[in-house]
């Protein structure tokens, strides 16, 4: 028998991160989308709430949980604020490629401190010039003698200002495609690293993100995750095990969007009558609902794939794609339910539109998750039928 159910440690979990985002998120949300600042004093109570640095391994200080116990706080804290929940989960997807690559020792160095204090790691692959590409990349590492140089430059990076280290992916040879890319540990003191202005972005307003540039930056050999050419499989195996909880974070912001939608047309009128009442407004929160529940599936099975086997590729891109797009749209309806007030910032409906946009581009776009599901398709899919489907027209025997 399939069982959806959650055990009663997760639904703990559930409960632990669905009061924090009432607590403390939803009332402050506002407040940090319109000003646009870091929220770190939310940060910090998800961090001694245990809500944060969710997959470092109990050997390492952490609480060593699964991706779907990641994917379900996710869930809550985006219904909370979407920003705040990307301040919060970057810390995740800084460490994933230390987890997937990194030798004992990297763990405890740069894993532990995470769990000690308030501390952040970013996650720095995309560049001006390049971010679906990610074996375009630019940024140089060279070989001298005892330790790696690093030159090049980084955009669009999380956390990047408040970030202590730096999983940075560097190519020894652009012309090398994926075969020439590195990935290394960075610490943000270091000479030669620097962080740029964060830039003003249309959502996500609770989240920094900054260029970070490498001016000949020396990095010690033992800050090599794994082998040198392994930087491309570092990445996409990060990215199998970090974008069931993009689609967790959809689900999230999807579900808010619908809850405040239902409240709205239960108080408002139209021609005399509820909004509730409209069949046409019935007929959207019904279709909100039924992308919900299927967005929720969606990640609950990739997650398991992912903590099962690790090979989570293709359901991470199948829930990820599907997810992102059905908040999209969600977001979307929840606005012209509102009509008017869905425009304005008296509302919250605006500002999940806006946060919404940034799922279906970030950690691969909507188009990369279809082109990986595409070549799936068509090169590694195991169709069911074994015969080749052909349009038969044959008369049936008599099978008696
Ligand atoms: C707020 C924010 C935070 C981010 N945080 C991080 C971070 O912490 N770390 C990090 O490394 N990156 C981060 N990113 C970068 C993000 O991952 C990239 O923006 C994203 O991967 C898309 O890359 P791009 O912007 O270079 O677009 P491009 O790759 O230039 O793509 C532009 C458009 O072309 C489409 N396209 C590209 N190639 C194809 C193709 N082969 N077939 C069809 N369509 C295609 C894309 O889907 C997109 O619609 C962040 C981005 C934002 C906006």
């Amino acid at each position: 028998m399939i069982d959806f159910s959650l055990t009663e440690a997760q639904l703990e979990l559930q409960q632990r991160a669905r009061r924090f985002a009432q607590e403390y998120m939803i009332p402050y949300a506002h407040y940090y989308d319109r000003t646009g600042e870091f929220p770190r004093p939310i940060i910090r109570k998800a961090w001694e709430m245990g809500l944060m640095n969710l997959s470092i391994p109990r050997e390492h200080g952490g609480p060593g949980l699964g991706v779907l116990e990641q994917c379900i706080v996710v869930e809550e804290m985006a219904a909370g604020c979407a920003g705040m929940t990307t301040s919060i989960y970057v810390n995740s997807l800084g460490a994933e490629p230390i987890l997937i690559a990194g030798n004992t020792e990297q763990k405890e160095k740069y894993l532990r401190p995470l769990t000690e204090d308030l501390k952040f790691i970013s996650f720095a692959c995309s560049e001006p010039g390049m971010g679906s590409d990610v074996a375009g990349i630019q940024t140089r590492v060279k070989k001298e003698g005892s330790h790696y140089v690093i030159n090049g430059s980084k955009f669009w990076i999380t956390n990047a200002p408040h970030a202590d280290y730096f999983a940075v992916f560097a190519t020894l040879d652009p012309s090398l495609r994926h075969k020439g890319l590195c990935a290394f540990i960075v610490e943000a003191d270091w000479p030669g690293v620097k962080v740029g202005r964060p830039v003003e972005k249309m959502g996500h307003r609770a989240s920094t993100t900054s260029s970070v540039m490498f001016r000949d930056v020396k990095v010690p050999i033992d800050n090599l995750l794994g082998q040198e050419g392994e930087g491309f499989r570092i990445a996409m195996q990060t990215f199998a095990l970090t974008r069931p909880a993009i689609a967790a974070f959809a689900t999230g912001l999807a579900r808010a969007a619908m809850e405040y939608a239902r409240e709205y047309v239960n108080k408002r009128k139209a021609f005399g009558q509820k909004l509730r009442d409209f069949q046409a407004i019935q007929f959207k929160l019904a279709e909100m609902y039924v992308k919900i529940e299927a967005s929720r599936l969606l990640y609950m099975k990739a997650s398991w794939e992912a903590d099962r086997s690790g090979r989570s590729t293709v359901l991470a891109s199948i829930a990820k794609a599907f997810a992102t797009d059905a908040a999209m749209w969600v977001a979307s309806e929840a606005v012209q339910i509102h009509g008017g007030y869905g425009y304005i910032d008296q509302y919250p409906i605006e500002k999940l539109f806006r946060d919404a946009k940034l799922y279906q581009i970030y950690e691969g776009t909507s188009e990369i998750q279809r082109l990986i599901l595409g070549r799936h398709v068509l090169d590694a899919y195991e169709p069911a039928m074994k015969k080749p489907p052909r349009w038969y027209n044959e008369k049936p025997p008599d099978f008696d």
